[in-house]
């Protein structure tokens, strides 16, 4: 059986990779560790959570040995799609370069660009980047790419799907031709073919597990629901509850950002210890909730796919489907979040008679059929939705109409005073308009989560909230999390003027 020695690294390197107790490389390091360090182009096929990122790693450190950076002109590069995957690429840094003395730049979004610039200032022997952001230090001349001797690209299946082959491009173009390139990517779709095929100098190709296979560790079900998004919020929050003790922590994926929002806020307003992560919420409230969910602090992440993807969580008990993916690849990925390492996991997903096509292309890419949990759909009942559901939508410019006087209620005839209350619930249920959907009191201040609730509000109002966390009990009843601030019940009938915003 091949050992970390057989592959050529170097004794530091050997004996950082000890101490993080790893005997036996994974078949994609022994794989693409000797073609790296002979310095040849590889085409590593392979997903995350099967150690590619030390497939890497640990032969440029040995590479690196040699030679010293220059400033602004870093000599390594690393693109990564998303700001959590290069966070991880640089811990990955830290942990097998603790014999090494090398200076790790990170340009992502939404931090500082002046830290960032102080690094490269130092001289960078290994820059990780995303592609946005590396462009546009470019652009401000704050960076020289001519010096850069070894380029990977990691995920570029998702680097495609994110938009970003343009960018890629470009920056391969910015760098010698002479360099090394690492290129990794979980599938070959047609585009992806013709990158390698324009970048990369006859290759050494490295494939392992496909992406369609998903770990036998996990046990799947399929969970009936209708298909408005509150009766899916009832089976979640069932199923959830239903795992008990057995749920140590999960991972809910929802197919778009918006869901990833409004889910969240339905969970917290149901006291489930849940947090968020989708891309638009600033990378300090990114880091927290992920530091927090890795540190089981917090028990439930709902999350986008983006910002989820090749995240390196180990041991995650449950993920639950509240979207059926669109791309059968991205069920591959998501319950490949659970059951790593040997570890069993429990994957749900929640199927509406609108997901039959997708399923059906997931079954198809997996090779096998998915149980259902409690029946399939067709013993799904007549879905009828209860008065207090919330309705989409602008509140409407009407006012809401109170007694002058509350005192006079009690002498109003009682079927005036249901219609009223009846009018008033009603109300109760729309959602709010965007602006005063912002504020909800987290039941526990200290609680990870109040991060992305306020991230989360930032984002909608487009600046930082002021405004001291309300609780609003006429909505008790929808399971929205949001609720109105400012004027509350006493708004003026000026503010209610319908305007296009
Ligand atoms: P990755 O695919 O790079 O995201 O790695 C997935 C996980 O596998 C990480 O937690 C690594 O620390 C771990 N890992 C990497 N190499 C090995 C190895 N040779 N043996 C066991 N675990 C590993």
């Amino acid at each position: 059986m091949t050992t970390f020695a057989d592959l050529g690294l170097s004794p530091k390197v050997l004996n950082a990779v000890e101490a993080a107790g790893y005997t036996i490389p994974t078949p994609i390091q022994a794989g693409a560790i000797p073609h790296a360090l002979q310095r040849k182009d590889v085409l590593g096929i392979a997903q995350t959570g099967t150690g590619k990122t030390a497939s890497f790693v640990l032969p440029m450190l040995t590479l690196l040995e040699q030679g010293r950076a220059r400033a602004r002109m870093p000599r390594t590069l690393i693109l990564e799609p998303t700001r959590e995957l290069a966070a991880q690429v640089e811990e990955n840094f830290v942990k097998y370069g603790k014999n090494h003395r090398l200076n790790v730049a990170l340009l992502i979004g939404g931090v500082s660009f002046d830290d960032q610039l102080r690094k490269l200032e130092r001289g960078a022997d290994v820059l990780i980047a995303t592609p946005g952001r590396l462009l546009d230090h470019f652009e401000r001349g704050k960076l020289l790419l001519s010096a850069v001797d070894i380029l990977v690209i990691d995920e570029a299946d998702r680097m495609l799907d994110m938009g970003f082959i343009p960018d890629i491009e470009r920056i391969c173009k910015l760098i010698p031709f002479t360099r090394q390139t690492l290129f990794f990517s979980a599938t070959m779709p047609p585009e992806i073919t013709k990158l390698t095929e324009q970048f990369l100098h006859s290759p050494a190709r490295v494939e392992v597990a496909k992406a369609a296979t998903t770990a036998k560790t996990v046990e799947q079900k399929l969970v009936k629901s209708g298909k408005k998004d509150w009766e899916k919020r009832a089976v979640l929050r069932d199923l959830i509850r239903a795992e008990d003790e057995g749920l140590k922590n999960a991972i809910i994926f929802c197919n778009r950002k918006k869901d990833v929002s409004e889910l969240f806020r339905s969970l917290v307003k149901h006291e489930f210890d849940a947090g968020a992560l989708h891309g638009d919420m600033d990378q300090r409230a990114r880091t927290t909730m992920l530091a927090n969910f890795k540190d089981g602090k917090l028990k439930i992440l709902v999350a986008s796919d983006v910002a989820a993807r090749g995240l390196d969580i180990p041991d995650v008990s449950h993920v639950f489907n509240f979207d059926v993916p669109i791309h059968s690849e991205d069920y591959v990925h998501r319950i490949g979040r659970t059951g790593r390492a040997g570890r069993s996991g429990k994957a749900f997903t929640l199927v509406t008679p609108a997901d039959v096509k997708h399923l059906s292309s997931i079954e198809k890419l997996i090779g096998e059929d998915i149980s259902w949990l409690d029946g399939d759909l067709s013993t799904l009942p007549v879905s009828t939705e209860p008065e207090e559901a919330p309705r989409r939508g602008r509140r409407k410019a009407e006012p809401k109409r109170r007694p002058r006087n509350e005192g006079r209620e009690r002498e109003r005839p009682q079927s005036e005073i249901d219609i009223l209350a009846a009018a008033d619930k009603a109300k109760d249920a729309e959602e709010a308009p965007v602006v005063a959907e912002v504020a909800v009191a987290p039941r526990n201040a200290d609680k990870p989560h109040r991060a992305a609730i306020k991230a989360d509000n930032e984002q909608r109002r487009g600046k930082p909230s002021q405004a001291e966390p309300r609780r609003d009990h006429r909505r008790e009843r929808d399971d929205l999390g949001s609720a109105p601030v400012g004027f509350g019940d006493e708004i003026p009938a000026f503010m209610l003027i319908d305007t296009k915003i």
